[in-house]
C-alpha cells in the first residue's frame, strides 16, 4: 500500500485527533531518517504521514528555572549540540546527539524519533535512561508520563497505544558533583549501527572521593536498552578506584542478553558492555569533578 496523504497539523490535540482517527493506517514523523527508509524499503506499510514539525510543542526546548531541561519530541539533534547551554549542563545529551548519523542525518533526526523507533541500538537511549528522563505523552484520554526506562518493550516496539503521540522529553537538574557520558562502540570510523552502547550518570561526595548514586544503562545488548541498577547498586556508597567501577562492569555484563549477529557475537556484545560502562563511569566521574 502507497502512501495516500500528508497531513501537518498544528496543535498536539489536532495530531491526536488524526491518530485516533486513522488507527495504525497514519503515522507520525518527526526528521522522517528511520521512518521515510523503512517506507521506501517496504519494512513498514504507512497511509497518512503525520507531520509534526508544524506543532511549536514539539519543535521547542527549554531550560527551566530549576535547571531541568525540557525537550520537545522533533527537536533536531544539532539544535541541541549547536546550544552551549545545554552542552554545558548536559553533556552525554550532547554525545549521543552529535553521533547520530552525520550532520545532514543531525539536522533532521530528533530524540523523540530516536526512542519512538525503539531500536534496541539507538544511541539516544540509554543517555535519556541514564538522565533519568521522562515521556510526556498525549492522546485522547489527556497526557501521561513514563520514565525512558520503561517505554521500550521490544525491538521497534514501545507503549505508545493507537492515537498516542510523544510530545516531549524531561531532562531532571543534574545534581551537584554529578557528571555522565555516553560512548558506543562501532566497527569503522564512519556512520554505523553500535555493536554496543552505553551511558552513566554518577554523583559523587563533595571531595569527589565517594559514589554517591549512579545511573547506568547499556543499549545493544538486550531487545531494549536497560537500566543496570545493579551497576548503579555497585557503585552507590563506594569510593571512587578502579575495583570499584570493574564491579560495576562485572554487573553490567552480567545483565547483558545480547544476540550475535552480522555485526558481532553476542560475546563480544557482553565483553563489549563491561568495557563500555567502564569508560562511561570513568568519563562521568571526570565530569563530575570538573562541575
Ligand atoms: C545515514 C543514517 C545514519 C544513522 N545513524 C544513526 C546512529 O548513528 N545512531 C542512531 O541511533 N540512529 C541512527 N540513524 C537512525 C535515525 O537517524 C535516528 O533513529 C533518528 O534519531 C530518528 O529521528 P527522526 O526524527 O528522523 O525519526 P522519524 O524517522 O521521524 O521517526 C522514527 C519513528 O518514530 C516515530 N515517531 C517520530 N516522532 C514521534 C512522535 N512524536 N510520537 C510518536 N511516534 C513518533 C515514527 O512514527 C517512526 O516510527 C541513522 C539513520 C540514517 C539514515
Amino acid at each position: 500500500m502507497a502512501v495516500k496523504d500528508y497531513i501537518a497539523p498544528s496543535s498536539v490535540d489536532d495530531a491526536v485527533a488524526v491518530l485516533s482517527e486513522h488507527g495504525a493506517d497514519a503515522r507520525p514523523f518527526a526528521g522522517g531518517t528511520d521512518l521515510i527508509i523503512q517506507v521506501r524499503e517496504r519494512r513498514r506499510q504507512v497511509g497518512i504521514m503525520l507531520d509534526v514539525k508544524k506543532i511549536p510543542e514539539l519543535m521547542e526546548y527549554s531550560i527551566g528555572a530549576d535547571g531541568s531541561l525540557r525537550v520537545g519530541a522533533a527537536v533536531a539533534c544539532a539544535r541541541l549540540y549547536n546550544d552551549a547551554e545545554v552542552a554545558r549542563r548536559f553533556p552525554a545529551l550532547i554525545d549521543s546527539a552529535s553521533l547520530i548519523g552525520g550532520i545532514q542525518i543531525q539536522s533532521r533526526a530528533s530524540l523523540g524519533g530516536n526512542l519512538c523507533n525503539s531500536s534496541p541500538a539507538g544511541d539516544s537511549i540509554p543517555t535519556l535512561i541514564a538522565l533519568g528522563a521522562t515521556c510526556e505523552i498525549a492522546g485522547r484520554g489527556g497526557r501521561r508520563t513514563v520514565p525512558v526506562e520503561s517505554f521500550c518493550t521490544g525491538p521497534g516496539a514501545n507503549v505508545l497505544q493507537p492515537g498516542e503521540l510523544l510530545v516531549s522529553l524531561t531532562f531532571p537538574a543534574p545534581a551537584a558533583n554529578s557528571g555522565a557520558a555516553f560512548e558506543r562502540f562501532i566497527p569503522r570510523n564512519e556512520m554505523d549501527i553500535a555493536v554496543a552502547n552505553a551511558a552513566a550518570n554518577v554523583t559523587l561526595s563533595a571531595d569527589g572521593a565517594t559514589f554517591t548514586a549512579a545511573r547506568i544503562a547499556i543499549g545493544a545488548v538486550a531487545p531494549t536498552a536497560l537500566l543496570v541498577a545493579e551497576t548503579g547498586a555497585a557503585l552507590a556508597g563506594k569510593p571512587v578506584s578502579a575495583d570499584t567501577i570493574a564491579a560495576a562492569a562485572a554487573a553490567a555484563r552480567a545483565a547483558a542478553r545480547p544476540i550475535t549477529d552480522m555485526r558481532g557475537s553476542a560475546d563480544q556484545r557482553r565483553h563489549l558492555a563491561g568495557v563500555l560502562v567502564t569508560r562511561v563511569i570513568e568519563k562521568a566521574v571526570e565530569r563530575a569533578r570538573k562541575a
